[in-house]
């Protein structure tokens, strides 16, 4: 196979096959979950994959269980043979692309319900996301077996709910976090940033700013309620049309936090411009 090419395969006997193999060679894997419409956040997570096992499998499914019906499944990009251009050149080796038939067969009727880190934020507005993110990701754990899987912190709560998940479910793998990969300007790289218009992308820079803004205050004993209200308002200024949540939360548990506690912390926020939903998270004190 070419620099540019990779193998693909598409059942999880295929998947299992390939993998044993490794196995059976000595090889450590990790696996790198995404629905694809990859950019640099996402090589970033295969690089971190490449640093510390022998073979890296990435999975694409745009996962039909997290999107709810008024979401946009049907629109979210789809790119796939860009994808394996750029997985291959990252030096990826395997790419899992299960077709939902293949995920979720005639018949399935089992949904992992995450709560802990997934109450609030999200879940406020997306009550069905956690549980299907938890339920694919589960089933991707459990299909690989791989070492380690790697998430970005750009969706840190999804981050915090697998986390979670493994910790609850004693699955045999270790969750890396890996830091949010920004556009120049500061914008948080994402699939989903394909939909803003030149005019919306200027402005979409301002929920980066309005997080590190309001970690800023928190740091320098900022009254924690009064930051995130004001970090609200100043994404309205900039021209978000509606603002989901500025939050502060610990970093860890993803439990409110109401004054400064000594235990690291983390701003979230959830806005939209247009008809774009656009999500971005700093720590305090970093
Ligand atoms: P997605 O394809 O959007 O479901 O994302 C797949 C994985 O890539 C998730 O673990 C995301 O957190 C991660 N990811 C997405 N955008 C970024 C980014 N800008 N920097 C780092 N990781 C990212």
């Amino acid at each position: 196979m070419g620099a540019d090419q990779v193998q693909v395969v598409r059942t999880t006997k295929e998947l299992r096959a390939v993998v044993k193999d490794w196995r059976r060679a000595g090889d450590s894997v990790a696996l790198v979950p995404t629905m694809g419409a990859l950019h640099a956040g996402h090589l970033s997570l295969a690089e971190e994959g490449l640093r510390r096992c022998d073979r890296v499998v990435m999975s694409i499914f745009v996962n039909p269980a997290q999107f709810a019906a008024n979401e946009d499944l049907d629109s979210y990009p789809r790119t796939f043979e860009d994808d394996m251009r750029k997985f291959a050149q990252a030096g990826g080796h395997l790419i899992w692309a299960p077709t939902a038939g293949e995920m979720y067969p005639e018949g399935f009727a089992t949904r992992i319900q995450p709560q802990g880190a997934a109450t609030g934020l999200e879940t406020d507005f997306r009550p069905h996301f956690f549980s299907g993110v938890a339920t694919v990701c589960c089933k991707l754990f459990t299909q690989t077996l791989p070492d380690f899987a790697m998430f970005g912190e750009k969706d840190y709560q999804q981050l915090c709910v697998v986390r979670q998940m493994v910790r609850d479910l004693d699955l045999p793998l270790e969750i890396v976090g890996c830091p949010t990969i920004r556009e120049p300007d500061g914008l948080a790289m994402s699939s989903r940033n394909a939909y803003l218009s030149d005019s919306e992308r200027k402005t979409a820079v301002a929920i980066y700013n309005v997080v590190s803004e309001v970690a800023r205050k928190v740091e320098g004993g900022a009254e924690i309620t009064a930051a995130c209200r004001a970090g609200a308002a100043d994404l309205a200024a900039a021209g978000f049309r509606e603002v989901d949540y500025v939050a502060v939360r610990d970093a860890e548990t993803l439990e409110e936090v109401r004054a400064a506690s000594g235990r690291p912390a983390r701003v979230l926020a959830a806005a939209w411009l247009g008809k774009t939903r656009l999500i971005d998270n700093v720590a305090v004190g970093s």
